[in-house]
């Protein structure tokens, strides 16, 4: 049988292009190193404005038969002092407010999995993608290792990278442009009893670095610290983990009685852009297309929105029978309209959280000030446009408050 697309990882990303482009009526083939169901450090809420894509997908009612916690918003404290919590914006034409899901990776993932398969998508776990096949200057298939380490072969007119942070792509093509900045590392486990005065994702900022610590149902609460990595001296990812974390006042509270119930989960967190592909047969979804900073929790919308964007692209690549780069750069186009300005505001909140400074004014601001709270917190959970809180106007506003 002709495959249409090659997927390579079955993340978000992965498999929401595989479902758009199965829902079109494209023969796709997913391959994805891991077997599933996988784990993933993340801080494991997902953007309000996930639900109507997560629906679209169909993976929302599965989602909900988990019986998911769903957050109001987010609290945020500043180097242990003053704590301002924020709830999403009342949007327009919707009687309740707006909520994020919650729920562990690994069985958000595993569900997406499932439906991916579910919908007839040939997908090979274990299939690990090593190398592109070209043809006159275009992608035109790929090759790798299964868990035999036999070698596999495909071929299609269309692959999708969705391989995350460290996407082929990205190393063969030389695609990515890391941020100027000290190496972050994330670490992250699940902790039973920790008390949770309500539904919030609670972001703790102080030294060494920031926490994200939200329920995520049956008593269990993620907490993910990020760090510069050199502020960790050569320590274990464990003992370093549990010594920060219970270093600020705040998460102690929160942790004081609650058990940390697994080995922490350590992966290298800083941000990066990625330039333009510049060959023809191939898009760049997801984390592939870009890394945030995880303080936003933005990264799960963001690659769900961007493989609906693919699809549509690949869509009329098809229809037209060119996979070339001028067809397919329409995607690119598309991508940065919508997430420049995103990708900006999460630039200009890393300067402003780890400076103390800075920190403390933003959070005594926004506690001041309920309406450009709203207006921060609806960006950050996509609700509302990046340009409402990316602009002088509102900088000024923010920091004269
Ligand atoms: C510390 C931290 C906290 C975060 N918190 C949040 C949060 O609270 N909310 C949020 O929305 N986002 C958060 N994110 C971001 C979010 O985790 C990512 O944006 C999201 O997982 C991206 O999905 P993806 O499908 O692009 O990549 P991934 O989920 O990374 O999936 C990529 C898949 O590709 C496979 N793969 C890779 N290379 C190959 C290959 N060569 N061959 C075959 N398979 C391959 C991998 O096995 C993997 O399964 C966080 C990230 C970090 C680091």
């Amino acid at each position: 049988m002709m495959t249409d697309v090659i997927i390579i990882g079955g993340g978000p990303a992965g498999c929401a292009a595989a479902l758009g482009l199965n829902r079109l009526g494209y023969r796709v083939v997913l391959c994805d190193q891991a077997k599933f169901p996988r784990d993933k450090v993340c801080g494991e809420f997902i953007s309000p404005a996930a639900d109507p894509i997560l629906q679209r997908l169909g993976v929302l009612d599965r989602i909900e038969a988990l019986s998911p916690k769903r957050l109001k918003g987010v609290a945020i404290s500043s180097y242990e002092g003053e704590e301002v919590v924020i709830d999403y914006p009342q949007q327009p034409g919707m009687d309740a407010r707006p909520t994020s899901l919650s729920v562990s990776r690994y069985e958000l993932d595993a569900i997406f999995m499932e439906q991916v398969k579910q919908v007839g998508v040939e997908v090979r776990e274990q299939h690990k993608v090593t190398e592109f096949l070209f043809a006159e200057g275009r992608v035109i298939g790929v090759r790798g290792w299964d868990e035999n380490k036999t070698s596999f072969t495909l071929k299609a007119p269309l692959v999708i990278d969705a391989g995350g942070r460290n996407a082929l792509s990205l190393k063969k093509m030389g695609l990515k442009k890391e941020s100027a900045g000290n190496i972050k590392i994330a670490m992250a486990a699940h902790w039973q009893g920790a008390q949770i005065a309500d539904d919030y994702c609670y972001m703790h900022v102080s030294h060494p670095g920031y926490t994200g610590i939200s329920s995520v149902g049956k008593d269990r609460a993620n907490v993910v610290l990020v760090v510069n990595r050199q502020s960790m001296h050569g320590e274990k990812p464990d003992r370093f983990y549990t010594d920060a974390v219970m270093r600020n006042c705040h998460r102690r509270k929160i942790l004081q009685d609650a058990e940390c119930i697994e080995s922490v989960r350590a992966i290298e967190s800083l941000a990066f852009s990625v330039k333009p592909v510049t060959c023809g047969g191939l898009l760049l979804v997801g984390d592939a297309m870009g890394f945030i900073d995880p303080f936003t929790g933005e990264g799960i919308y963001l690659s769900l929105r961007s493989s609906e964007i693919a699809v549509e692209v690949a869509d009329k690549a098809f229809k037209k029978s060119d996979w070339s780069n001028e067809v397919l750069k329409d995607y690119e186009v598309r991508r940065r309209q919508e997430f420049d300005k995103k990708f900006l505001l999460s630039r200009i909140l890393q300067k402003l959280i780890y400076s103390r400074f800075f920190c403390d004014r933003v959070v005594r601001a926004l506690k001041r000030k309920p309406e450009l709270a709203e207006i921060l917190v609806g960006v950050i959970g996509d609700l509302s446009p990046a340009q409402s809180a990316v602009s002088f106007k509102f900088l000024l506003r923010l920091m004269s408050a």
